[in-house]
């Protein structure tokens, strides 16, 4: 991890204070307006919401911050992901994305990017490092993948595409800007779904595209202004807040995992686990050397799927649902999702719950599993 990051977890919590005059809101006012004030053509801040919004300046302030880059903001991770890969790629072009990522992007490539003349190609990204990028114009990687957890050495992967002439684009919802940082590793752009840890209260879908060349920006953000694909005031102004806390967050959230992990490595009905954390993960090297924590998520195999949905259904402190990353620990079957993944395999997102709670809880639904 940069070692800027607590300075800027620090300036984040402060970002209004240099703009604030006499009697103005500390926090960012939830601003509903389509239209502003606008009595001549040039010069205003805001003119349409389409384009910006106060609220919104707010929230991409914040993550300008964390990434260290431009932000455009989105109302959902895969409107970010899909402006930066529509942004990046015309017809007749070539892009690389993980056979092991989140399925919707598979989905996304499968239905509108191959009807729309691009070539996909799916490479598990155990092997991204190692892939042949000639002809490639994007290379698209997600690590941790979700929901396998595997890793891509990330400077390897840029540097080999970018070799080959090709632009990067990182996916790093697993993460957050906290915990990795694509963008000095060597990527072009980053996407995130803000949906998870960031806005942390599983209330407000969002997202966000960051890179440092502003050219490229612009496009992003025109990009957002020509197809409409605006965020709401509130759930920016939802997004605003979880961000204050997420650094908070993430360090429970990530220091319970570890423990949760480690305790189900010594377990006899668990096959399978992964979790980056642990010394003997397939993934640990690379992580250490390029995540500042190991994550809130493990993955892990019961024997079928009814031992599985045994195991959520008995475990209070556990709720049975999709998505990741809020306060609440979460965990479900992803074959149910077609996810090329055992019929037992459940992913668990780790909460804020005490973490001695949380553990009795798996365990006692654990031996309930059987
Ligand atoms: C959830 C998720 C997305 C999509 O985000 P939405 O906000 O649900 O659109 C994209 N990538 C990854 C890795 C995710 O986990």
């Amino acid at each position: 991890m940069s070692d800027d990051i607590p300075a800027r977890v620090a300036r984040l919590l402060h970002h209004r204070k240099a703009g604030l005059v006499l009697g103005d809101p500390i926090v960012p006012p939830v601003v509903l307006s389509t239209t502003f004030h606008l009595p001549a053509a040039q010069g205003a801040s805001h003119y349409y919401a389409r384009s910006g919004t106060p609220t919104w300046d707010s929230v991409e302030a914040q993550l300008s911050l964390l990434e260290d880059a431009e932000t455009v903001i989105f109302p959902s991770g895969m409107a970010a992901i899909s402006a930066a890969l529509l942004v990046t790629l015309r017809a007749g072009a070539t892009v690389v994305i993980p056979s092991d990522g989140y399925y919707v992007t598979r989905l996304f490539g499968r239905d509108v990017l191959a009807a729309y003349g691009v070539t996909v190609r799916e490479v598990p990204t155990v092997e991204l490092a190692g892939a042949d990028f000639a002809g490639v114009d994007v290379v698209y990687l997600e690590t941790p993948s979700n929901p396998g957890l595997d890793v891509a050495d990330i400077r390897a992967v840029a540097s080999r595409a970018r070799a080959a002439g090709a632009r990067i684009i990182a996916d790093n919802t697993t993460m957050t800007p906290l915990l990795q940082r694509p963008l000095d590793l060597g990527c072009d752009l980053v996407v995130a779904a803000d949906t998870k840890a960031p806005a942390g209260h599983s209330d407000a879908l969002f997202g966000h595209v960051s890179g440092r060349d502003s050219a490229l920006m612009d496009r992003i953000r025109e990009f957002r202004r020509q197809s409409g694909a605006v965020p709401g005031p509130f759930e920016a102004f939802l997004v605003h807040r979880g961000l204050e806390t997420l650094e908070l967050r993430l360090s429970r959230m990530c220091a319970t995992a570890g423990l949760i992990a480690g305790r189900l490595a010594g377990h006899s009905r668990i096959r399978g686990l992964r979790y980056p954390g642990l010394a003997d993960d397939p993934a640990h090297g690379i992580a250490r050397r390029q995540m500042a924590d190991f994550g809130f998520l493990i993955g892990f195999e019961l024997a079928d799927e009814a031992a599985a949905e045994a195991f959520l259904a008995a475990c209070p402190l556990i709720d049975q649902a999709t998505s990741f990353g809020g306060v609440h620990s979460a965990a479900e079957r992803r074959a149910r999702w077609g996810d090329r993944v055992a019929p037992g395999f459940l992913r668990l997102s780790v909460g804020i719950e005490p973490a001695e709670t949380l553990w009795s809880a798996i365990a006692a639904a654990l031996d309930v599993a059987g």
